[in-house]
């Protein structure tokens, strides 16, 4: 078995050195528990928050322990009355290849109705960030104008394709790269999109949505969220999502500069935790299951082979190395 501990906080931009490959026996289930061979396990941006040491919504990874975040496995052994041996289950002790999990830390999932990758991507996590994100904390309706960040990665590839599907006037994206920028337009169907590193942002902004934006679905703040609030019109909604351009700060980040428009504007702006929207899951699937089994919505994958190189998964995470959602492949 191997395992893949924290070996120090990171300054500023992780690297390997914060990382410790480490080769262990593998465990057996004992007494109402379960081994899980691990098959697929997901790298998350609030990964890189929990390797800080500070007090959040998710505790800090503990320097010299096994880092934890999703997988979905294969029972090996069951000492649990309704699992059975093949069954499979997600749960949350990624970054390890096998994992020994208590009765009621995991739950089934079914490899027949979607991949199994799903249930970390477009179906999980990300989707329902996005799913509960967009119509919840943003109080999405049919007819507004939608900008988002982050625009060809897990959460808002989805976004973008829900706010259409819903009835969005316009949907516009930012992403990292020219094929990106690409593949919003061209297979997912935004209406427009524009690379954030071809220059400032509220200049490409306010090409892209001349007339202005309604909501902004913010996944990197920074210099994102000060074009969207100069960008949104009056009573316009702003659903903070995630800050990715600050994530590696080691300086506190400035505010934006133009916060003052929230009061002539009537902005609403609202911290979105998916934590908070568990309970929508199941409606969420049932809504969004049938669309990406017709095509309907598109979403990608992007696999890196191999627990060794989970970190090199999770780096590229953070420097755009993905399309859609970040996976490792553990184990087929
Ligand atoms: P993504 O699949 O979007 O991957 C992260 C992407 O961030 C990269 O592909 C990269 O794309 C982009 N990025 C990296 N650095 C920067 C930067 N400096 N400026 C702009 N973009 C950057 O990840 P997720 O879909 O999993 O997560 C998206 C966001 O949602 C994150 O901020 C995350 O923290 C947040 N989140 C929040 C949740 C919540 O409950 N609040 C739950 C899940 C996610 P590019 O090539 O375009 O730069």
């Amino acid at each position: 078995a191997t395992e893949i501990r924290l070996a120090s906080r990171p300054e500023g931009v992780p690297t390997h050195d914060n990382f410790e490959i480490v080769d262990t026996e593998v465990p057996s289930a004992g007494d109402n528990q379960i081994l899980v061979r691990n098959l697929i396990m997901s790298v998350d941006p609030a990964m890189r928050g929990r390797m800080r040491d500070v007090k959040s919504y998710a505790p800090p990874f503990q320097v010299g322990e096994v880092m934890s975040g999703g997988a979905v496995g294969e029972v090996v052994e069951s000492n649990v009355d309704d699992v059975k041996v093949g069954d499979h289950v997600l749960h949350q002790a990624g970054w390890r290849t096998h994992a020994v999990l208590d009765a009621g830390r995991y739950v089934k999932v079914d490899a027949a109705a979607a991949p199994l990758s799903t249930y970390l991507g477009v179906l999980g996590m990300p989707g329902l960030t996005a799913y509960s994100g967009l119509l919840v904390s943003a109080e999405f309706k049919p007819g507004d104008t939608v900008f988002v960040s982050g625009a060809a990665g897990a959460v808002g590839s989805l976004v973008g394709q829900l706010a259409k599907l819903k009835g969005a006037k316009r949907v516009i994206g930012s992403a990292g790269s020219a094929e990106k920028v690409r593949h919003l337009v061209e297979d997912l169907g935004f209406d427009a999109a524009f690379n954030y590193k071809d220059g400032p942002v509220a200049e490409q902004l306010h090409a892209a949505a001349p007339e202005g934006i309604d909501v902004y679905f913010d996944n990197v703040g920074g210099e994102h969220l000060e074009a969207a609030i100069d960008a949104i019109t009056l009573h316009g909604r702003i659903a903070i999502c995630g800050m990715i351009s600050q994530y590696n700060a080691t300086e506190p980040t400035p505010a934006p500069r133009n916060l003052a428009q929230v009061i002539a504007k009537r902005l609403t702006i609202r911290g979105l935790l998916v934590l908070d929207h568990w309970h929508l899951q199941q409606q969420f699937v049932e809504e969004i299951a049938p669309l990406v089994n017709s095509g309907e919505i598109k979403y990608s994958e992007t696999f890196v082979d191999g627990i060794r190189n989970a970190p090199d998964a999770f780096l590229g995470l953070l420097s755009g190395a993905n399309t859609g959602k970040m996976l490792v492949r553990i184990a087929d």
